[in-house]
């Protein structure tokens, strides 16, 4: 399905619209406020755009660095070309170690490769840990939002949600409790997990080690109580040094949510003691977009989901509207160069207002790559019919001051008389928010004329 019916889909709860625009307007107010006590924020900004768009620049060499430094420290780093290798290695790693039930954390890559279905249908039992994705988990729905997965929830549902699968008290909605009676739910998972499985927010060249940064401390529970943890990982995460790390978390966390810093920022070097540690770097697309000049920099992204909250659209139409890992913005950009036949309606779904760049903390000119996409897809054929040929007819108006004058004449003398159900009805989509402007007597060129007219008049 395109965009537009789902986003449809979304609206027809107004109130609920109306409750998610304003949740994430909010979201986007903190870190408005977050970024102004930093005199600095620009400069952060630019730095890290320059630090990504070198490390972009030597990709191949610091992932070289980062393997033989992570090798080092113990871990095993392995090379997946796309989702369904990176989900073998996983597997792989699992039964090698007989595990049977795994404790996941923040990691929005493995939603890119479908992981949890695909170790489901091997017999293991899969358990996101941070609270949002468990809560999209139990509802058996994709995540919503990169850092907000259950954002499109209200404290209801979740107590509904929650009454159901975890036997909270029906009605209930106070979220201190139902954070609690998730917190013990959790607890149970993570004690009898025989494996754990985290994202990389950041992964440094220099050390071989990486960050993950969570609000909830599950990454480091999950990484630390059961001997086996796995790192998943698209290539762009990497940064050359330890040094630039400051410089993106400063900007991330503040981006996403407001905050002066995610409240765990967990490094990890090397596995525990007595255990194993292996990385999984993946490509899955990455190197066609490192490859164009037009969307390279959108690798540079650090996921911190400041675009989606911002964006009119997005805040209007829902995440699941998108039908993609990365909704929103920058997710408009990255799902057509996976799939562009699928996702031809993403860069459409854009009012190009530019405030999604304006927020970017690394200063990705998405907007511009969403206008690119739009001639992409038009010059490959993937537009519908009806846009094609009404844009063909448009341009050739464009191209003809004799043809454009007699539309114009045409439109002020007949449009006034059209009956409105000819105008306003169900094959005028645009006509069901907005009323038509009132069409003047005459044509502007028309009027500048009199004007000229009357001012030489006046002039003898
Ligand atoms: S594109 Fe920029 S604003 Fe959007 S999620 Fe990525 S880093 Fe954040």
């Amino acid at each position: 399905m395109t965009h537009a019916p789902l986003a449809a889909e979304f609206i027809r709860d107004k109130e609920r619209t109306h409750w998610h625009d304003n949740t994430l307007w909010f979201v986007r107010s903190k870190r408005d406020k977050a970024a102004r006590t930093l005199p600095e924020w620009e400069l952060l900004r630019e730095t890290a755009a320059q630090i990504k768009a070198h490390t972009m620049s030597r990709l191949a060499d610091y992932l070289e660095q980062f393997e033989a430094q992570a090798t080092k420290l113990g871990a095993v780093v392995h090379w997946a070309k796309d989702a369904a290798e990176h989900n073998e290695i996983v597997y792989g790693i699992l039964r090698d170690h007989d595990v049977k039930k795994l404790v996941k954390s923040k990691s929005m890559f493995t939603e890119e490769c479908h992981l949890n279905p695909y170790l489901e249908r091997h017999g293991i039992e899969v358990v996101d840990t941070d609270l949002g994705e468990r809560i999209v988990q139990l509802a058996q729905e994709p995540p919503s939002h990169i850092v907000l997965p259950a954002i499109h929830y209200k404290k209801e549902d979740v107590g509904a949600l929650f009454h159901k699968h975890l036997g909270t008290d029906a009605g209930a909605s106070d979220p201190g409790y139902l954070a609690e009676a998730a917190r013990g739910h959790l607890r149970d998972r993570f004690m009898s997990a025989d494996a754990g499985l985290t994202g990389v927010n950041f992964a440094i060249a220099e050390t071989g080690g990486f960050v993950v940064c969570t609000n909830e401390g599950n990454a480091d529970l999950g990484a630390s109580l059961p001997k086996l943890h796995i790192a998943c990982m698209g290539f762009e995460k990497l940064i050359p040094r330890v040094n630039d790390l400051s410089v993106f978390l400063r900007l991330l966390a503040r981006s996403a949510t407001g905050q002066p810093i995610t409240t765990y920022s967990s490094h990890f070097h090397g596995p525990i003691a007595g255990g194993e540690l292996h990385i999984v770097i993946v490509d899955n697309g990455r190197t066609r977009l490192l490859e164009s000049d037009d969307f390279r920099r959108s690798l540079n992204c650090i996921r911190c989901g400041a675009c989606m909250n911002t964006c009119p659209v997005y805040r209007r139409s829902g995440g699941h509207s998108y039908e993609a890992t990365v909704p929103g913005p920058i997710g408009s950009i990255l799902s057509p160069a996976g799939d562009a036949k699928k996702h031809a309606s993403l860069p459409f779904a854009c009012s190009l207002c530019g405030s999604c760049s304006d927020v970017c903390p690394v200063k990705i000119d998405i907007h511009h790559q969403l206008l690119t996409w739009r001639k992409e897809i038009a010059q490959r054929g993937l537009l519908p019919r009806s846009k094609t040929w009404s844009m063909k007819l448009v341009s050739r108006l464009f191209q003809s001051p004799r043809l454009y004058r007699a539309a114009g004449y045409l439109a002020r003398r007949i449009m006034p008389h059209v009956p409105r159900f000819l105008l306003y009805n169900r094959f005028n989509a645009w006509g069901k928010q907005r009323e038509l402007p009132e069409f003047p007597r005459d044509s502007f060129r028309d009027r500048f004329r009199k004007h000229q007219e009357n001012r030489n008049g006046h002039g003898k």
